[in-house]
This record gives C-alpha cells, structure tokens and sequence, in this order.
C-alpha cells in the first residue's frame, strides 16, 4: 500500500491511485469529466491549470502495448473528443500529451494545454516539468481555482451532452 497525499490534503492509503480513482473509490475534486467503458478522465487540480486533463485506463496496465484492441479504439476516440472539446470550449490551441510507462499508478496520458504565459518557463517540452511545478505551488488563489472549476465543469457538460 503506498500512502497519497490528495490535491485536498486528504491522505489515502491505496495499491494504485489510478485504480481508486478510475473505480470510484477517490472521487477528484471538480468529478469526472467523461467516462468510457475502458477509460476515466478528471483534472488533477493540484495541478491548477485551465483544461488540464488526465486520461487513464480503467484496467491496471503500464505499457501501451497492453491495451486490448477495443481498449486502443476507446482510448483514440475519447483522447480526441477530449481535445476538441479543450478547443471548442476553452479555446485551447495546442495541448501537450505525455504519459511514462514507469508511473508509480497506471496507464494515464497528461493532456497539457498550451498557454502562452508557459513560455517564459521555455519553448517546447521542456518548460512542462517547471510550468506544472509553478502551477501547483503559485497557482492556487481562489480566483484561478475557481476558473480552473468552471472550466471543468463547462468541457464536462460539452463531453456529456
Ligand atoms: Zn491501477
């Protein structure tokens, strides 16, 4: 059991994050964007930034060379639907996506918009580890959590009506 500090300072004991927040067990502040029959998507709001979005399996996997085929199907689909709805909604230009096999939970891509207040943290990739580091340690006025909650709320209801 590995012990987690959640974005509300609530601490759990789990196996594997993403198996307890794709099963319900941990519900994300701000709730589930949209969810599949293999996938589960939220914003991880310790990371406070607009349309931020993580997409994880719904099966305790590592590899993406072990996702089932209907699995690879669900997850091209939901990942894109996503993005438009990051673009129609919230105006989101470009998104970074990065997953690691090695996580310490399981599968989940990070959806990572692209805005231009981040280049002053560098111009491509590399500037996404110190922009989520800035986001979670200066970001967290009650003005930019409560955008970051409506806009939540917004591309939800955009994914789910
Ligand atoms: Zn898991």
């Amino acid at each position: 059991m590995k012990k987690i500090t959640l974005s509300n300072g609530k601490t759990v004991e789990v196996e594997c994050l993403s198996c307890a927040l794709t099963s319900g067990l941990i519900e994300p502040d701000g709730g589930v964007v949209i969810e599949t029959e293999y996938f589960h998507a939220h914003q991880d709001v310790a990371y406070p930034i607009k349309g931020l979005i993580i997409l994880a399996s719904k099966r305790h996997i590592k590899c993406f060379d072990e996702l089932s085929k209907e699995e690879k199907i669900d997850y091209i689909n939901i990942l894109s639907k996503i993005r438009k709805a990051q673009r129609d909604v919230l105006g989101i230009k470009c998104v970074y996506y990065f997953y690691n096999e090695d996580t310490t939970h399981h599968f989940h891509t990070w959806m990572v918009p692209r805005y231009e207040w981040m280049y002053e943290f560098g111009r491509s990739v590399e500037s996404v580890r110190p922009v989520l580091l800035h986001a979670r340690n200066n970001m967290n006025s009650e003005e930019n959590i409560n955008d970051v909650m409506k806009a939540i709320n917004d591309i939800t209801k955009e994914l789910n009506n």
